[in-house]
């Protein structure tokens, strides 16, 4: 399969098996990076811990299964992977998730895609597979969109988003006890 008809293949089969959004990257500009976004809901904090973690369980377990499947294949046509699943606590997606196309920096921190919102988890597979990075090959992109909404700075109730910074230390104990505010009200954030 050449490189080309491989990418299309990836892409269909994570999004037909779970997957939300796939795009591609390149880390340090010259290894390919296949990011996958999945499921996630501030909904699930609403019986934290237990929904939350009985979600959480389940998210990883299609991630998972999508992350096995892609690099079943990658290796099948000679190529190396290496991936970080969606509970990885090393290293921080979020520029290579902008960096595919699959969102945007919102005000929240957080990258924001136009449909989910910051509703998202973020896996990713590391390969030497010399897939292209430009939008052609990506099912799904955002546009600008987090520029005039504020709604998350105006809904936090710690007044974490002030003077354009992110309060930490204020938002940690609304967060302890389950607020989300910020992503509830994010655009596109209904899953
Ligand atoms: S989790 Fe709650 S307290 Fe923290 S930034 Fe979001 S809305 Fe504010
Ligand atoms: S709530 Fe509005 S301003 Fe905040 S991150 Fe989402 S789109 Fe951007």
């Amino acid at each position: 399969m050449d490189t080309t008809d491989l990418q299309r293949y990836i892409t269909k089969k994570a999004l037909n098996n779970g997957a939300l959004l796939v795009g591609y990257t390149k880390i340090r500009r010259t290894e390919p990076v296949i990011i996958m976004g999945f499921e996630y809901s501030d909904k699930w904090f609403f019986n934290f811990p237990i929904t939350l973690t009985k979600k959480l369980g389940e998210v990883y377990f299609i991630s998972k299964n999508v992350q096995d499947m892609i690099a079943k294949e990658l290796k099948r046509e000679g190529y190396i992977t290496n991936y970080k699943t969606i509970l990885s606590i090393y290293g921080d997606f979020r520029p290579l998730v902008v960096s595919a196309g699959l969102g945007e920096w919102g005000r929240n921190g957080l990258v924001v895609n136009k449909k989910y919102g910051s509703g998202l988890l973020y896996a990713a597979i590391f390969t030497n597979a010399p897939f292209k990075t430009e939008n052609t090959l990506i099912l799904q992109t955002s546009e600008k969109h987090c520029t005039e909404c504020e709604e998350c700075i105006k809904s936090c109730p710690a007044n974490a988003f002030e003077n354009n910074t992110f309060h930490l230390y204020r938002c940690m104990p609304y967060a302890l006890k389950g607020c989300a505010q910020c992503l509830k009200v994010c655009k596109g954030n209904n899953c």
